[in-house]
């Protein structure tokens, strides 16, 4: 989200587009990949498949998403840019079993097997965190991302802040 927020604001300055954009709908088009498939694995799809990016994830989903928003949707394609920014920050190609749903048959990518520890969808974010500092980089970067953002925006400012999670509507440099 704070990646995402902080391309729009960046895009917004350099190149003067979509002045209107309600950041919090951004924020929750950024998330909307995992919006839609968390609930999805925690009902079902990580008991049976042992896996939590779904159909949202899948370039399929993605194609469509683009192809809604540069044609018949098009005041919305900054919403849909947003949805597809997931695409990049999660990586997804190196997920070939989820990104190329179905061509490469019915199952979605699988997480490392790497036994007991994967049963539960809880624990195996645990262990991936704990396991894999380069994970943390991205979180960090994200943190410094918002920083940058709140600063450039003057959102540390009670009014600012109150104005944009009324607006969805930062306050012109
Ligand atoms: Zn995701």
């Amino acid at each position: 989200m704070a990646y995402t927020w902080l391309a729009l604001d960046l895009a917004q300055e350099q190149l003067g587009v979509v002045p209107k954009a309600d950041y919090r709908l951004v924020g929750l088009a950024a998330t909307g990949p995992d919006l839609f498939d968390k609930p999805l694995a925690a009902f079902y799809f990580y008991r049976r498949y042992k896996s939590a990016v779904l159909f949202a994830h899948t370039l399929l989903v993605n194609l469509g998403v683009f192809w809604l928003a540069a044609g018949r949707f098009r005041p919305l394609a900054v919403y849909g840019a947003a949805f597809l920014g997931h695409a990049l920050l999660d990586r997804l190609w190196l997920f070939p079993n989820t990104f190329y749903w179905p061509l490469r048959g019915w199952r979605f990518h699988v997480w490392g097997k790497q036994g007991s520890e994967q049963s539960e969808i809880g624990k195996a974010y645990w262990y991936a965190f704990t396991r894999r500092p380069e994970l943390w980089g991205w979180e960090l970067g994200g943190l410094v991302a918002l920083l940058l953002f709140v600063w450039r925006r003057r959102l540390y400012r009670w009014p600012n802040l109150r104005q944009f999670l009324r607006t969805g509507q930062p306050p012109v440099r």
